[in-house]
């Protein structure tokens, strides 16, 4: 089931994501259907805050991001078919000189800034096995993984802009949290003016 996602401007993307367990109720359901939202929307990542749960969850599937021609084939192969699911993550490490790299949001529609962040992590977490890890990660791949850690705790990318930025974007933003934008996926928006 495609469900709505939750706009710029609604207070679940600024809340601080809970830990859950195995025992959350129809988990299995909840991972089907927020991977088929976030395939629907051509998403690369999708946190549980960005459908209106805030817990400590996200999904990141970086093929899409394999099809970029400039990439060497190593850089491709590893991009293609990276899909995993992070529960109750915690980032222990960053390492390296922060660079740019244009991102979005499926929150944020039609809204892209270069933001920077540092290209090498180490993460902590449980698969949807509830199996735990450690791994490190970099390049595109830290960078999702970044972003969606970012979601849940209660982080967007726009926050990480420069106050100027921040100024010039922010009409822009606010017609998203109305509503007043054309977008091609079923979202929620928080000051949507009621129909009647
Ligand atoms: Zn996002």
């Amino acid at each position: 089931m495609i469900l709505p996602i939750v706009a710029y401007g609604d207070p679940v993307l600024k809340k601080k994501g809970k830990e859950i367990t195995k025992e959350y109720p129809n988990f299995n359901d909840l991972l089907d259907n927020m991977f088929e939202t976030m395939y629907n929307a051509c998403g690369v990542g999708l946190a549980a805050p960005q459908i209106g749960l805030p817990i400590r969850l996200f999904l990141v599937d970086t093929t899409p991001f394999s099809e970029d021609e400039d990439l060497t084939d190593e850089e491709q192969n590893t991009l293609k078919g990276f899909k995993r699911v992070f529960i109750n993550a915690k980032i222990t490490k960053e390492e390296g000189d922060a660079w740019a790299f244009n991102e979005g949001c499926l929150s944020i529609p039609d809204v892209r800034e270069d933001v920077f962040r540092q290209p090498k992590i180490t993460i902590e977490y449980v698969d949807e096995n509830f199996k735990s890890h450690t791994e490190t990660f970099e390049g595109l791949i830290a960078r999702v993984i970044q972003h969606e850690y970012d979601h849940i705790e209660g982080v967007l990318f726009t926050d990480k802009l420069s106050s100027l930025k921040k100024r010039l974007i922010k009409g822009r933003l606010t017609n998203i949290s109305k509503g007043k934008i054309q977008v091609d996926y079923r979202m929620r928006f928080p000051d949507q003016k009621k129909k009647r």
